[in-house]
C-alpha cells in the first residue's frame, strides 16, 4: 500500500507512535444527516392528460413523479431507478398494465415495489383479481379521488422512506463497528510492535520513515516527528550505509525482502550490530511502495559469532591435533591439526569415538585416566601412544588429556603432537650417549695401563736417587711427576667410576663396617691436608654400624669433606656429624664456603655438572659417583644451601644401619 493513502495520524492521545501501515481510520466515527430522501413514484399511463394530471394530483406530497407512457417505458425506467410506488393504468395498448405488473414481479430487482392499478372500465370481480394475480398491492377506478389516491400513495411513500431510514441507520451501525474494529487493530498493533523486543518501521522507496515503534524510537532518540521526517538510511552507520542502499535498490527491483547486518547510530552516537529484515510492500500492480523493516540486536551475538571464529581460527593454526571428546568418548570437536594428523575429515571424525583413532583408548583406559582429573587431583594427564590414521599408519603422539566440567557430564580435552621427530632425535641422543661412555670407559681403562706402567717407574727412580741426591732438581722434578701421574690417576678412575654408576655395574663389597670409626679415619687424614679448616666431629658415642663397602663409603666421605674445603676458600669450621635412629644413620657435613645456589643444586649430582664453573679446578664427577654408590647401599644425598656466600652448605647421607642382634 502506498504510504499516501496510509499515513494517516493515529487515533488521539493513544498514539504514541505514528499510525502503522494500514491503518485508514479517523479518529471521529461517521455521523448521518436525518433528512429523509426524496422517493420516486412512477406513473405509467399512455395518455399524457392523465399522466400530467396524476402529477397535479401528487405534487402536494413533494415528492418526484416519474413518466412512462407505455409498459415497455415502465420497465426501463425501473431498471435505471428506484421506486417507492407504481401506478399504472391497466388498459394500455402494447403491453396492458397487467403484462407490466407480471414482468415486474418476475424481475428481482422489482419483485417488492407496489404497484397500484388504476382502471376505467371494469370493477367486476374477476378483473380485480386478476390484478392482484399479478401483484397489485391497491385498485382505483377512474375518475380518481385525489384526496384517496394521495392518501394511498402516501403510505407508500412513507414505507419506502421507512425502510430507507432502517438501512441507513444499519449501515452507519456497520461503519461505526467498522471503525471500531480498525481502530483497535491499529493500538494492538502499535501495542505489540512496542513490545517487541526489536525496532519496527515502515519506509518508503526511498528511505523515509512513515512509522516506527517505541524501540526505534528509543534507541535513535527521534521522537514521532523527527523519526518521520528522517531518513532511514541516516540512521545507518556510515560504514555499512553503501551496502543497504545497494540491497534496497536490488530488492526493489526483485520485489524480494532482504537481510543484512548492519550498524545503527544510538541517540549517543555509539553504534551497534542489529539484524536487519525487509520485506516489500506491494501494490496490486506489484509494485514495491515501501518496506516494513525489523532490526534485532545482534550486538553481543555477533561479538560471541567473532571471538568463537578467532578461538577456531587459533585452534586451527596450532600444529597439535586437538580432539574434544564426550563422556560417551564420541569427538565433538577437531581442529585442523586433528584432521592433517589423522587423514579423516571433520565430519568423518565428528562420526567417529576416540578410540576408533587411538586404539590405546579404551573405555576402561580412559576411565583410569579421567578418574583423577574428574577428581581434581590431577590438573592433567600426559601419555605416549599411537594413533592410527585413516590410511592404517600408526603415529605416535604425546598426549595432554584434561577434563573440563562443561555440560551434565563434563567433556576431555585431548592434545596430541606428533612425536616421530622426537623419538627420531632422542633414539640418536641415546645412542651417541652410549657411545660416549663407551668410549669414556674405553679410553680410561686403556689409560691405566700405561699410568701404572710410569708410577712404578717413577718410583723406581726416586729410589735409587733417594741415597745419591734427593734434594737435587732431579729429585724435586721426579716427586712432581709422581704427584701429577696420581692425579692423573685419581681421574682416570673417577671416570671409570662415573661410568660404571652410568651403566648400572658399579659392584660393592658389602661388609659389617663401623661408619663411626670410619669418619674419623677419614677425617684425620683431610685434616692434614689444611690448616686453615677446622673439622669439628661430633659423632656418636660407641660404633655405628652397617653392611656397606668400605672402600666405596670411604671415597663418598673425603669427597665430601674434601669439597667442604675446596668450596670453603676463605678456611673456617667444618661440622662432622653423624645422627643415627634405629633405622637411618645420618652422615651430616656443614662448610661455611661459598654455598651452592639453589638453581644449580640439582645439576651437581649429574656428570661433569659443576656450579662454579671452572674457578676450583674439579671436573664435576664426585658427586655424581657419591651418588652412584649411596644408591646402590639403598641410600640417599641430599644437598641444603642458600647459595649466600659464607653460609656455606650442608650434604647429607642417609644410609640404612644394620641392627645387630644382641649376642645370646
Ligand atoms: P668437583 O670435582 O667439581 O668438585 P663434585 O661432583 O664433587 O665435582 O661437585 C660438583 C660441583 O658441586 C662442584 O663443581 C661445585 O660447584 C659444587 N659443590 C660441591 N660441593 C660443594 C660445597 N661443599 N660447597 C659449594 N659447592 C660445592
Amino acid at each position: 500500500m502506498a504510504a499516501t493513502t496510509t499515513n494517516v495520524p493515529g487515533p488521539g492521545a493513544e498514539a504514541a507512535t505514528p499510525s502503522p501501515p494500514g491503518a485508514r481510520v479517523s479518529s471521529e466515527l461517521p455521523v448521518e444527516s436525518g433528512a429523509d430522501p426524496v422517493a420516486r413514484v412512477l406513473i405509467v399511463d399512455d395518455h399524457p392528460a392523465n399522466l400530467l394530471a396524476l402529477e397535479g394530483i401528487l405534487a402536494p406530497l413533494g415528492q418526484q413523479c416519474v413518466r412512462a407512457t407505455s409498459g415497455a417505458e415502465a420497465l426501463k425506467r425501473l431498471l435505471e431507478d428506484e421506486y417507492a410506488v407504481i401506478l399504472m393504468d391497466v388498459q394500455m395498448p402494447g403491453l396492458d398494465g397487467l403484462q407490466t405488473a407480471r414482468i415486474v414481479r418476475e424481475r428481482a430487482k422489482t419483485r417488492e415495489v407496489p404497484i397500484i392499478f388504476l382502471t376505467a372500465i371494469s370493477r367486476d370481480a374477476a378483473h380485480v383479481s386478476r390484478g392482484y394475480d399479478v401483484g397489485a398491492v391497491d385498485y382505483l377506478v377512474k375518475p380518481l379521488d385525489p384526496e384517496i389516491l394521495r392518501s394511498k400513495v402516501q403510505v407508500f411513500v412513507d414505507l419506502w422512506q421507512a425502510k430507507k431510514r432502517l438501512e441507513r441507520d444499519e449501515a452507519v451501525i456497520r461503519r461505526r463497528e467498522r471503525a471500531f474494529l480498525e481502530l483497535q487493530n491499529v493500538l494492538r498493533f502499535q501495542r505489540v510492535t512496542d513490545v517487541m523486543p526489536c525496532a519496527v518501521l515502515g519506509s518508503e522507496p526511498d528511505g523515509s520513515v512513515y512509522w516506527c515503534n517505541a524501540v526505534y524510537q528509543r534507541y535513535t532518540g527521534l521522537d514521532v516527528d523527527a523519526a518521520r521526517g528522517h531518513g532511514f538510511i541516516d540512521a545507518i552507520d556510515p560504514r555499512d550505509r553503501d551496502r543497504v542502499v545497494r540491497a534496497r535498490a536490488a530488492a526493489i527491483s526483485m520485489r524480494r525482502p532482504f537481510e543484512a547486518e548492519v550498524r545503527l547510530v544510538s541517540r549517543e552516537g555509539t553504534s551497534r550490530w542489529f539484524l536487519l529484515r525487509a520485506v516489500p510492500e506491494r501494490e496490486a500492480d506489484d509494485r514495491v511502495v515501501g518496506f516494513i523493516e525489523t532490526l534485532t540486536d545482534i550486538h553481543e551475538l555477533r561479538a560471541q559469532r567473532e571471538d568463537l571464529a578467532e578461538f577456531k581460527a587459533t585452534l586451527d593454526a596450532t600444529i597439535d591435533s586437538v580432539l574434544v571428546i564426550e563422556a560417551d568418548l564420541r569427538i565433538a570437536y577437531a581442529n585442523h591439526g586433528a584432521v592433517a594428523q589423522l587423514g579423516w575429515s571433520r565430519d568423518e571424525l565428528l562420526a567417529m569415538r576416540i578410540d576408533e583413532v587411538e586404539p590405546g583408548a579404551s573405555e576402561g583406559e580412559l576411565r583410569s585416566r579421567i578418574a583423577p582429573l574428574r577428581a581434581g587431583t590431577s590438573a592433567a594427564s600426559t601419555y605416549r601412544t599411537v594413533r592410527r590414521t585413516r590410511s592404517g599408519e600408526e603415529v605416535p603422539v604425546e598426549v595432554i588429556l584434561q577434563f573440563v566440567r562443561t555440560g551434565a557430564t563434563g567433556r576431555l580435552v585431548s592434545v596430541a603432537r606428533d612425536i616421530r621427530e622426537r623419538l627420531r632425535a632422542e633414539e640418536e641422543l641415546r645412542r651417541a650417549n652410549e657411545a660416549k661412555d663407551a668410549f669414556i670407559a674405553a679410553a680410561s681403562h686403556e689409560l691405566r695401563t700405561p699410568l701404572a706402567a710410569a708410577k712404578a717407574q717413577a718410583q723406581l727412580a726416586m729410589r735409587r736417587l733417594r741415597s745419591e741426591a734427593e734434594h737435587t732438581h732431579a729429585g724435586k722434578a721426579l716427586r712432581t711427576i709422581t704427584g701429577q701421574i696420581d692425579r692423573m690417576t685419581k681421574l682416570v678412575d673417577d671416570l671409570l667410576d662415573v661410568s660404571r654408576v652410568q651403566i648400572g655395574r658399579l659392584s660393592l663389597e658389602l661388609a659389617e663396617l663401623d661408619l663411626a670409626a670410619l669418619v674419623n679415619e677419614v677425617a684425620e687424614r683431610i685434616q692434614v691436608l689444611s690448616d686453615r679448616h677446622e673439622l669439628r666431629l661430633s659423632t656418636v658415642q660407641g660404633e655405628v654400624r652397617l653392611l656397606g663397602d668400605r672402600g666405596r663409603l670411604d671415597q663418598v666421605i673425603t669427597n665430601l669433606l674434601s669439597n667442604a674445603i675446596r668450596y670453603s676458600p676463605e678456611g673456617g669450621p667444618i661440622d662432622v656429624e653423624l645422627v643415627v635412629d634405629d633405622e637411618w644413620v645420618d652422615l651430616v657435613v656443614r662448610d661455611r664456603g661459598i654455598g651452592i645456589p639453589p638453581e644449580e643444586q640439582r645439576q651437581i649430582f649429574e656428570a661433569f655438572g659443576r656450579a662454579h664453573g671452572s674457578r676450583y679446578g674439579g671436573l664435576g664427577l664426585g658427586l655424581t659417583i657419591c651418588h652412584g654408590i649411596v644408591a646402590r647401599h639403598g641410600g640417599e644425598i641430599a644437598v641444603e644451601s642458600t647459595g649466600v656466600p659464607g653460609e656455606g652448605s650442608t650434604f647429607r647421607v642417609r644410609l640404612r644401619r644394620v641392627v645387630l642382634s644382641p649376642p645370646a
